[in-house]
Protein backbone atom coordinates (compact mmCIF):
# COMPACT_ATOMS: atom_id res chain seq x y z
CA UNK A 1 0.00 0.00 0.00
CA UNK A 2 1.38 3.44 -0.92
CA UNK A 3 0.57 6.73 1.33
CA UNK A 4 1.05 10.06 -0.55
CA UNK A 5 3.12 12.81 0.94
CA UNK A 6 -0.18 15.06 -0.05
CA UNK A 7 -4.06 14.07 -0.22
CA UNK A 8 -3.79 12.18 -3.66
CA UNK A 9 -1.20 11.65 -6.28
CA UNK A 10 -1.25 14.00 -9.48
CA UNK A 11 -2.12 12.04 -12.96
CA UNK A 12 1.37 12.23 -13.97
CA UNK A 13 2.58 10.78 -10.57
CA UNK A 14 0.17 7.46 -10.94
CA UNK A 15 1.78 7.38 -14.31
CA UNK A 16 4.89 7.09 -13.25
CA UNK A 17 4.07 5.12 -10.18
CA UNK A 18 2.06 2.47 -12.67
CA UNK A 19 5.35 2.29 -14.56
CA UNK A 20 7.01 1.13 -11.73
CA UNK A 21 4.79 -1.28 -10.75
CA UNK A 22 3.93 -3.07 -13.73
CA UNK A 23 7.81 -3.63 -14.33
CA UNK A 24 7.11 -5.73 -11.20
CA UNK A 25 3.80 -7.84 -12.51
CA UNK A 26 1.76 -5.31 -9.97
CA UNK A 27 -0.78 -2.63 -10.74
CA UNK A 28 -2.39 -0.02 -8.47
CA UNK A 29 -5.84 0.80 -7.26
CA UNK A 30 -6.70 4.12 -5.51
CA UNK A 31 -8.85 3.85 -2.38
CA UNK A 32 -10.13 7.18 -1.94
CA UNK A 33 -11.04 7.85 2.09
CA UNK A 34 -12.60 11.10 3.22
CA UNK A 35 -9.65 12.95 3.58
CA UNK A 36 -6.85 10.97 1.77
CA UNK A 37 -6.60 8.75 -1.26
CA UNK A 38 -3.92 5.70 -0.41
CA UNK A 39 -2.94 3.50 -3.57
CA UNK A 40 -3.45 -0.49 -3.03
CA UNK A 41 -0.79 -2.47 -4.32
CA UNK A 42 -2.06 -5.24 -6.59
CA UNK A 43 0.38 -7.87 -6.78
CA UNK A 44 3.11 -9.43 -4.90
CA UNK A 45 4.61 -6.06 -2.90
CA UNK A 46 7.12 -7.66 -1.29
CA UNK A 47 9.58 -7.17 -4.12
CA UNK A 48 12.19 -5.01 -2.26
CA UNK A 49 13.74 -3.05 -5.14
CA UNK A 50 10.02 -2.06 -6.06
CA UNK A 51 9.26 -0.68 -2.69
CA UNK A 52 13.04 0.84 -2.18
CA UNK A 53 12.06 2.75 -6.17
CA UNK A 54 8.66 3.88 -5.22
CA UNK A 55 10.03 5.41 -1.68
CA UNK A 56 12.52 7.07 -3.33
CA UNK A 57 9.51 9.34 -5.27
CA UNK A 58 9.77 12.65 -3.58
CA UNK A 59 6.02 12.30 -3.39
CA UNK A 60 5.28 9.44 -1.35
CA UNK A 61 5.17 9.19 2.57
CA UNK A 62 5.97 5.46 2.65
CA UNK A 63 5.26 2.07 1.23
CA UNK A 64 3.18 -0.48 3.47
CA UNK A 65 3.85 -4.19 3.15
CA UNK A 66 1.76 -5.60 5.25
CA UNK A 67 2.20 -9.33 5.65
CA UNK A 68 -1.51 -10.37 5.78
CA UNK A 69 -4.20 -11.78 3.65
CA UNK A 70 -6.02 -9.00 4.05
CA UNK A 71 -3.73 -6.17 4.11
CA UNK A 72 -6.39 -3.39 3.95
CA UNK A 73 -8.50 -4.62 6.23
CA UNK A 74 -6.06 -5.00 8.62
CA UNK A 75 -5.78 -3.26 11.94
CA UNK A 76 -1.87 -2.04 11.29
CA UNK A 77 -3.54 -0.78 7.61
CA UNK A 78 -3.21 2.98 6.81
CA UNK A 79 -7.06 2.50 6.89
CA UNK A 80 -7.08 2.16 10.11
CA UNK A 81 -7.76 6.10 10.77
CA UNK A 82 -10.60 6.14 7.94
CA UNK A 83 -13.37 7.00 9.26
CA UNK A 84 -17.22 5.70 8.08
CA UNK A 85 -19.99 8.10 7.99
CA UNK A 86 -23.52 8.56 7.23
CA UNK A 87 -26.44 10.68 8.34
CA UNK A 88 -24.37 12.79 10.37
CA UNK A 89 -22.65 10.09 12.08
CA UNK A 90 -19.17 8.35 12.45
CA UNK A 91 -19.09 4.66 12.97
CA UNK A 92 -17.09 3.93 15.95
CA UNK A 93 -17.51 7.14 18.20
CA UNK A 94 -21.90 6.98 17.17
CA UNK A 95 -23.63 4.52 17.62
CA UNK A 96 -25.54 3.52 14.27
CA UNK A 97 -28.90 1.87 13.98
CA UNK A 98 -30.32 0.56 10.52
CA UNK A 99 -34.07 -0.46 10.58
CA UNK A 100 -36.94 -1.24 8.15
CA UNK A 101 -38.50 -3.47 6.54
CA UNK A 102 -37.18 -7.33 5.87
CA UNK A 103 -39.62 -7.08 1.96
CA UNK A 104 -40.91 -3.71 0.76
CA UNK A 105 -44.51 -5.28 -0.76
CA UNK A 106 -45.12 -3.11 -3.91
CA UNK A 107 -48.55 -4.27 -3.22
CA UNK A 108 -48.72 -2.08 -0.57
CA UNK A 109 -46.30 0.90 -0.64
CA UNK A 110 -47.99 2.96 2.05
CA UNK A 111 -47.35 0.15 4.43
CA UNK A 112 -43.81 0.84 3.68
CA UNK A 113 -44.24 4.43 3.69
CA UNK A 114 -45.94 4.14 7.42
CA UNK A 115 -43.34 2.40 8.85
CA UNK A 116 -40.54 4.76 6.91
CA UNK A 117 -41.79 7.71 9.07
CA UNK A 118 -42.29 5.67 12.33
CA UNK A 119 -38.85 4.42 12.79
CA UNK A 120 -37.13 7.97 11.70
CA UNK A 121 -39.63 9.09 14.89
CA UNK A 122 -37.78 6.33 16.64
CA UNK A 123 -34.66 7.70 16.15
CA UNK A 124 -32.76 5.53 13.46
CA UNK A 125 -30.34 6.91 10.96
CA UNK A 126 -30.82 4.53 8.33
CA UNK A 127 -34.10 2.64 6.06
CA UNK A 128 -33.74 -0.35 5.29
CA UNK A 129 -35.82 -1.91 2.50
CA UNK A 130 -35.53 -5.12 0.47
CA UNK A 131 -35.97 -4.69 -2.96
CA UNK A 132 -34.48 -7.73 -3.94
CA UNK A 133 -35.05 -10.98 -2.17
CA UNK A 134 -32.94 -14.23 -1.88
CA UNK A 135 -35.38 -16.40 -0.96
CA UNK A 136 -34.57 -20.29 -0.01
CA UNK A 137 -37.87 -21.47 -2.02
CA UNK A 138 -37.69 -20.16 -5.58
CA UNK A 139 -41.86 -19.97 -5.37
CA UNK A 140 -41.39 -17.62 -2.74
CA UNK A 141 -41.52 -13.69 -3.71
CA UNK A 142 -38.25 -12.78 -5.34
CA UNK A 143 -39.01 -9.20 -5.32
CA UNK A 144 -39.19 -6.32 -7.75
CA UNK A 145 -37.19 -3.94 -9.10
CA UNK A 146 -40.09 -1.45 -9.37
CA UNK A 147 -39.47 -1.19 -5.01
CA UNK A 148 -36.36 0.61 -5.36
CA UNK A 149 -38.98 3.50 -6.10
CA UNK A 150 -40.91 2.49 -3.27
CA UNK A 151 -37.31 2.59 -0.88
CA UNK A 152 -36.13 5.95 -2.83
CA UNK A 153 -39.82 7.58 -1.82
CA UNK A 154 -39.24 6.64 1.96
CA UNK A 155 -36.08 8.33 1.58
CA UNK A 156 -37.48 11.39 0.00
CA UNK A 157 -40.66 11.66 2.51
CA UNK A 158 -37.92 11.18 6.10
CA UNK A 159 -34.67 12.20 4.24
CA UNK A 160 -33.41 9.12 5.66
CA UNK A 161 -30.22 7.72 3.99
CA UNK A 162 -31.52 4.29 2.65
CA UNK A 163 -30.10 0.38 2.41
CA UNK A 164 -30.47 -2.05 -0.08
CA UNK A 165 -29.47 -5.63 -0.97
CA UNK A 166 -28.09 -6.21 -4.35
CA UNK A 167 -27.43 -10.31 -5.15
CA UNK A 168 -26.03 -9.40 -8.79
CA UNK A 169 -24.64 -6.98 -11.02
CA UNK A 170 -27.68 -6.08 -12.81
CA UNK A 171 -29.48 -5.06 -9.40
CA UNK A 172 -25.90 -3.42 -8.06
CA UNK A 173 -26.38 -1.00 -10.92
CA UNK A 174 -30.13 -0.19 -10.16
CA UNK A 175 -29.17 0.24 -6.73
CA UNK A 176 -26.28 2.86 -7.60
CA UNK A 177 -27.92 4.56 -10.01
CA UNK A 178 -31.26 5.33 -7.76
CA UNK A 179 -28.65 6.84 -5.26
CA UNK A 180 -28.68 4.17 -2.82
CA UNK A 181 -26.51 5.26 0.12
CA UNK A 182 -25.74 1.91 1.55
CA UNK A 183 -25.95 -1.55 -0.86
CA UNK A 184 -25.81 -4.69 1.31
CA UNK A 185 -24.44 -7.78 0.46
CA UNK A 186 -26.64 -10.47 2.24
CA UNK A 187 -25.29 -13.51 4.11
CA UNK A 188 -25.91 -15.92 0.83
CA UNK A 189 -23.59 -14.46 -1.33
CA UNK A 190 -20.88 -13.31 1.23
CA UNK A 191 -18.76 -15.45 -0.46
CA UNK A 192 -19.54 -14.79 -4.22
CA UNK A 193 -16.10 -13.25 -4.95
CA UNK A 194 -16.76 -11.91 -8.42
CA UNK A 195 -19.84 -9.55 -7.00
CA UNK A 196 -17.92 -8.37 -3.82
CA UNK A 197 -15.17 -7.20 -6.57
CA UNK A 198 -17.81 -5.46 -8.91
CA UNK A 199 -19.59 -3.56 -5.62
CA UNK A 200 -15.96 -2.52 -4.91
CA UNK A 201 -14.89 -1.13 -8.34
CA UNK A 202 -18.84 0.12 -9.13
CA UNK A 203 -19.29 1.64 -6.11
CA UNK A 204 -15.59 3.06 -5.24
CA UNK A 205 -16.46 6.31 -6.99
CA UNK A 206 -19.52 7.41 -4.78
CA UNK A 207 -17.95 5.88 -1.59
CA UNK A 208 -21.30 3.91 -1.31
CA UNK A 209 -21.28 2.54 2.23
CA UNK A 210 -21.13 -1.48 2.05
CA UNK A 211 -23.13 -3.61 4.92
CA UNK A 212 -21.48 -7.19 4.08
CA UNK A 213 -23.38 -9.92 5.74
CA UNK A 214 -21.27 -13.15 7.57
CA UNK A 215 -22.39 -15.97 5.43
CA UNK A 216 -24.06 -18.97 7.88
CA UNK A 217 -21.81 -21.08 6.34
CA UNK A 218 -18.32 -19.22 7.09
CA UNK A 219 -15.99 -20.78 9.53
CA UNK A 220 -12.74 -19.03 10.54
CA UNK A 221 -13.09 -14.95 10.94
CA UNK A 222 -10.26 -14.55 8.51
CA UNK A 223 -12.75 -15.89 5.59
CA UNK A 224 -15.37 -13.07 6.78
CA UNK A 225 -12.75 -10.32 7.00
CA UNK A 226 -11.19 -11.60 4.08
CA UNK A 227 -14.17 -11.18 1.67
CA UNK A 228 -14.39 -7.50 2.52
CA UNK A 229 -11.25 -7.36 1.82
CA UNK A 230 -12.33 -8.07 -1.91
CA UNK A 231 -14.63 -4.72 -1.31
CA UNK A 232 -11.63 -2.82 -0.77
CA UNK A 233 -9.18 -3.56 -2.73
CA UNK A 234 -11.92 -2.65 -5.85
CA UNK A 235 -11.46 0.93 -4.16
CA UNK A 236 -14.24 1.52 -1.51
CA UNK A 237 -13.05 1.27 2.11
CA UNK A 238 -16.61 2.04 3.23
CA UNK A 239 -17.12 -1.42 4.43
CA UNK A 240 -19.21 -2.04 7.91
CA UNK A 241 -18.83 -6.03 8.68
CA UNK A 242 -22.35 -7.66 9.53
CA UNK A 243 -23.15 -10.74 12.13
CA UNK A 244 -25.80 -12.14 11.55
CA UNK A 245 -25.85 -15.50 12.58
CA UNK A 246 -25.04 -18.91 11.51
CA UNK A 247 -25.86 -22.41 10.82
CA UNK A 248 -26.28 -24.85 13.09
CA UNK A 249 -28.87 -22.98 14.80
CA UNK A 250 -29.87 -23.64 18.20
CA UNK A 251 -32.77 -25.18 18.79
CA UNK A 252 -35.37 -22.12 19.15
CA UNK A 253 -33.11 -19.74 17.54
CA UNK A 254 -33.41 -18.95 13.47
CA UNK A 255 -29.19 -19.54 13.47
CA UNK A 256 -26.71 -19.48 16.23
CA UNK A 257 -26.46 -15.78 17.46
CA UNK A 258 -22.80 -14.53 16.78
CA UNK A 259 -22.50 -11.31 17.88
CA UNK A 260 -19.75 -12.65 20.57
CA UNK A 261 -16.97 -12.55 17.56
CA UNK A 262 -16.97 -8.67 17.48
CA UNK A 263 -13.99 -8.59 20.11
CA UNK A 264 -12.56 -10.95 17.65
CA UNK A 265 -12.87 -8.81 14.24
CA UNK A 266 -12.15 -5.75 16.47
CA UNK A 267 -8.37 -7.15 17.22
CA UNK A 268 -8.05 -7.77 13.83
CA UNK A 269 -9.30 -5.13 11.67
CA UNK A 270 -10.13 -1.46 11.86
CA UNK A 271 -13.82 -2.06 9.99
CA UNK A 272 -17.02 -0.80 11.88
CA UNK A 273 -18.96 -3.75 13.35
CA UNK A 274 -22.87 -3.70 12.64
CA UNK A 275 -24.68 -6.61 14.23
CA UNK A 276 -28.15 -8.37 12.59
CA UNK A 277 -29.56 -9.47 15.87
CA UNK A 278 -32.96 -10.17 13.54
CA UNK A 279 -32.08 -13.01 10.93
CA UNK A 280 -29.81 -14.54 13.93
CA UNK A 281 -32.67 -15.26 16.31
CA UNK A 282 -35.29 -15.07 14.14
CA UNK A 283 -38.10 -13.56 16.29
CA UNK A 284 -39.31 -10.96 17.19
CA UNK A 285 -39.63 -11.38 21.13
CA UNK A 286 -35.80 -12.35 20.93
CA UNK A 287 -34.73 -9.39 18.89
CA UNK A 288 -34.16 -6.72 22.18
CA UNK A 289 -31.97 -8.89 24.03
CA UNK A 290 -29.88 -10.06 21.11
CA UNK A 291 -29.27 -6.37 20.44
CA UNK A 292 -28.68 -5.44 23.61
CA UNK A 293 -26.07 -8.02 23.85
CA UNK A 294 -24.47 -6.91 20.53
CA UNK A 295 -23.75 -4.04 22.23
CA UNK A 296 -22.28 -5.41 25.23
CA UNK A 297 -20.09 -7.18 22.94
CA UNK A 298 -19.08 -3.83 21.70
CA UNK A 299 -21.03 -3.61 18.15
CA UNK A 300 -20.67 -0.27 16.42
CA UNK A 301 -24.41 -0.46 15.53
CA UNK A 302 -27.77 -2.68 14.65
CA UNK A 303 -29.40 -3.56 11.81
CA UNK A 304 -32.87 -4.63 13.27
CA UNK A 305 -35.93 -5.13 10.55
CA UNK A 306 -38.87 -3.17 11.63
CA UNK A 307 -42.26 -3.05 10.65
CA UNK A 308 -45.18 -0.56 10.99
CA UNK A 309 -47.56 -3.88 11.40
CA UNK A 310 -45.69 -6.78 11.20
CA UNK A 311 -48.37 -9.41 10.37
CA UNK A 312 -49.42 -7.52 7.37
CA UNK A 313 -45.63 -7.83 6.39
CA UNK A 314 -44.27 -9.78 3.53
CA UNK A 315 -40.76 -11.91 3.92
CA UNK A 316 -39.29 -12.20 7.47
CA UNK A 317 -41.59 -9.30 8.65
CA UNK A 318 -44.12 -11.19 9.97
CA UNK A 319 -41.93 -13.59 12.31
CA UNK A 320 -39.39 -11.26 13.29
CA UNK A 321 -39.99 -7.52 12.71
CA UNK A 322 -40.12 -5.86 15.40
CA UNK A 323 -42.45 -2.43 15.65
CA UNK A 324 -41.30 1.08 15.83
CA UNK A 325 -42.38 1.70 19.08
CA UNK A 326 -40.17 -1.44 20.38
CA UNK A 327 -37.77 -0.04 18.02
CA UNK A 328 -37.45 3.66 20.29
CA UNK A 329 -37.06 1.57 23.38
CA UNK A 330 -34.11 -0.45 22.14
CA UNK A 331 -32.45 2.41 20.65
CA UNK A 332 -32.29 4.27 23.99
CA UNK A 333 -31.71 1.24 25.67
CA UNK A 334 -28.82 0.37 23.27
CA UNK A 335 -27.22 3.84 23.48
CA UNK A 336 -27.43 3.72 27.26
CA UNK A 337 -25.13 0.97 27.38
CA UNK A 338 -23.17 2.21 24.43
CA UNK A 339 -22.13 4.90 26.81
CA UNK A 340 -21.60 2.42 29.92
CA UNK A 341 -19.75 0.09 27.92
CA UNK A 342 -17.11 3.51 26.90
CA UNK A 343 -14.93 2.88 29.85
CA UNK A 344 -13.90 -0.29 28.69
CA UNK A 345 -12.74 0.57 25.06
CA UNK A 346 -9.26 1.68 26.43
CA UNK A 347 -8.35 -2.22 27.09
CA UNK A 348 -9.02 -3.18 22.94
CA UNK A 349 -6.35 -2.82 20.74
CA UNK A 350 -6.06 0.86 20.03
CA UNK A 351 -5.90 1.61 16.26
CA UNK A 352 -3.33 4.51 16.09
CA UNK A 353 -0.94 2.38 18.41
CA UNK A 354 -1.25 -0.56 15.97
CA UNK A 355 -0.27 1.79 12.46
CA UNK A 356 3.06 1.32 11.29
CA UNK A 357 6.09 3.07 9.16
C1 LIG B 1 -32.20 -9.60 4.95
O1 LIG B 1 -31.49 -8.71 5.46
O2 LIG B 1 -33.42 -9.51 4.82
C2 LIG B 1 -31.54 -10.87 4.59
C3 LIG B 1 -32.02 -11.64 3.63
O3 LIG B 1 -30.48 -11.09 5.35
P1 LIG B 1 -29.42 -12.31 5.35
O4 LIG B 1 -28.66 -12.17 4.08
O5 LIG B 1 -28.61 -12.03 6.56
O6 LIG B 1 -30.22 -13.58 5.44
MN1 LIG C 1 -34.98 -10.54 6.21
Amino acid sequence: MIIPKGERFTETQIAEVTQILAEFGCTLTPIPGATRTIYAIRGDEREELMTNRIEGLDYVSRVDTIQSPYKLMDLKSELTRHAIQISGRTLGQDLLIVAGHCTIDPRNPQLFLESAHAIKEAGAHVLRGGVWKPRTSPHSYQGNSEAIEILMRGREETGLPVNAEVMDEEQLRIALDHGADMIQVGARNALNYSLLKKIGELSAERGTLVLLKRSMHMGPIDEFICAAEYIVAGGNPNVMLCPRGTVPGIDGYRNHPDESITPLLKQKTWAPVVVDPSHSVGKAVYVPSAALAAIAYGADGLCIETHCQPPRGIGDDPKQAITPRVLGELIRAAGDLFQARRPFQQYLPQPEAAVVG
